[in-house]
């Protein structure tokens, strides 16, 4: 970073106090990662420079060789991970990835099924506040009083309103998602089904959660979050479905959506599929259902409620209704103790989305870091403290953090 700091040392400044936070707190958002060194690399490489509209062998530009090579590098270890015949590693984010599948699939005003995002869902699922919530006619679907899946109240929903799309996936659910039921349902209903794996795209790779290839129309995913690659997104397909239904997402993403594409990220992509291809990284996706079991009953062991009781994936939510706290005052208490997490609300929250009666906690970071379960029940026992005693614990709290990340150094 000399470079940067001879030019600009504010932003020198600030990217050094980033790195001093990152090391000295324990990072438990569930979206979160810690990418490689070579994954780094790439991003930050020459690739950058390059303009690439179009696609491999196919560009509006001079000059694309080099950048073809990296796209189809990305594009054939994407296909082999998941089992697809066709992707697009262009999109610049998941939103991105969304907003190009529901364009090119739907039009203004078609009705569409998507995760409550109270329930779990994301934004680009139907949320009035989001593209697909201003274009097109939502209707939410959500969770059963115990934080499952309500699939008997979906397929009733799908077979009141008529979908022309659903979209299966989430932000903050903790629970193996049943894509075959999704399948059944927009069957039943006609439906087009596209399955958002964003969160649980590495534990997919690695054949730790169901994979939604064989039921989606379509598959839309980001590459930073458990899959631990650069921030970004993609579209993923089989050859089956991109002929039945006639799709096409190229179009869609370039020229429909976006411009050159980010070269660099693409590099990074293609860099990190090929880690998710070794099997090390079996390994790295299995320690980090261990380690979000670990935490989740280091927490119920300790009086904490986890909506639903538990998780099969890499994150849980905390309901803090028992102890009257709000997610917003815990996640400011949890700061202070050096724990970076967030608030988010719980099924049937009666708290506001920027308050709050629950908190999102998950593993990728932290197991990417190498800590292991017998560090998440430390992890735990901080967390009780701040949510047991409140500003009397953080002190406390901060000396077990400090235990954890000084013998975790970031690299
Ligand atoms: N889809 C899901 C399920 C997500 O959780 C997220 C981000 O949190 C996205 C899409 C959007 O990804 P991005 O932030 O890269 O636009």
């Amino acid at each position: 970073l000399e470079e940067v700091k001879a030019v600009d040392v504010d932003v020198y400044n600030a990217i050094q106090d980033e790195m001093d936070r990152q090391n000295s707190h324990i990072e438990l958002i569930a979206s979160e990662n810690w990418v490689s060194p070579a994954v780094m690399a790439a991003m930050g490489s020459i690739m950058t420079n390059k303009y690439a509209e179009g696609y491999p062998g196919k560009r509006y530009y001079g000059g694309c060789g080099c950048v073809d090579v990296v796209e189809e590098l990305a594009i054939e270890r994407a296909k082999k991970l998941y089992g697809a015949e066709y992707v697009n590693v262009q999109p610049h984010s998941g939103a991105q990835a969304n907003m190009a599948v529901q364009f090119s699939l739907l039009k203004p005003g078609d009705t569409v099924m998507g995760m409550n995002l109270d329930h779990g869902g994301h934004l680009t699922h139907g949320s009035p506040v989001n593209f697909s919530g201003v274009y097109f006619n939502i209707v939410p679907y959500g969770v059963n009083d115990e934080g499952f899946l309500d699939y008997e109240e979906v397929m009733k929903t799908a077979m009141e309103c008529r979908p022309k799309m659903i979209i299966a996936g989430a932000s903050a659910y903790a629970r193996t998602i049943d894509f075959k039921k999704f399948r059944e349902i927009a069957d039943a209903c006609g439906a087009y089904l596209m399955v958002d794996m964003a969160h649980i795209a590495g534990l997919v790779a690695a054949g730790l959660h169901p994979n939604p290839m064989p039921y989606a129309d379509v598959v839309t995913t980001t590459t930073h979050k458990t899959l631990r690659g650069p921030r970004g997104g993609m579209i993923l397909a089989s050859k089956e479905s991109m002929e039945k239904n006639n799709f096409n997402f190229n179009k869609a993403v370039f020229p429909g959506i976006q411009g050159g594409p980010l070269m660099h990220v693409i590099a990074a992509k293609a860099v990190c599929f090929k880690e998710a291809l070794d099997d090390s990284f079996k390994v790295y996706q299995q320690n980090i259902l261990d380690n979000a079991q670990a935490l989740a009953k280091g927490l119920m062991d300790r009086g904490i409620k986890i909506v639903s009781g538990g998780t099969d994936n890499h994150l849980m939510l905390v309901d803090l209704t028992t102890f009257d706290l709000t997610g917003k005052a815990v996640e400011k208490l949890l700061d202070e103790a050096h724990i970076t997490a967030n608030k988010n609300t719980i099924p049937n929250d009666p708290k506001s989305p920027f308050v709050t009666s629950g908190l999102r906690l998950g593993t990728p970071a932290v197991t990417s870091r190498g800590l292991n379960t017998e560090d998440m029940d430390t992890v735990a026992e901080a967390i009780a403290l701040v949510i047991k005693e409140g500003e009397a614990g953080v002190e406390k709290a901060q000396a077990l953090v400090k235990s954890l990340t000084d013998k975790y150094p970031l690299k």
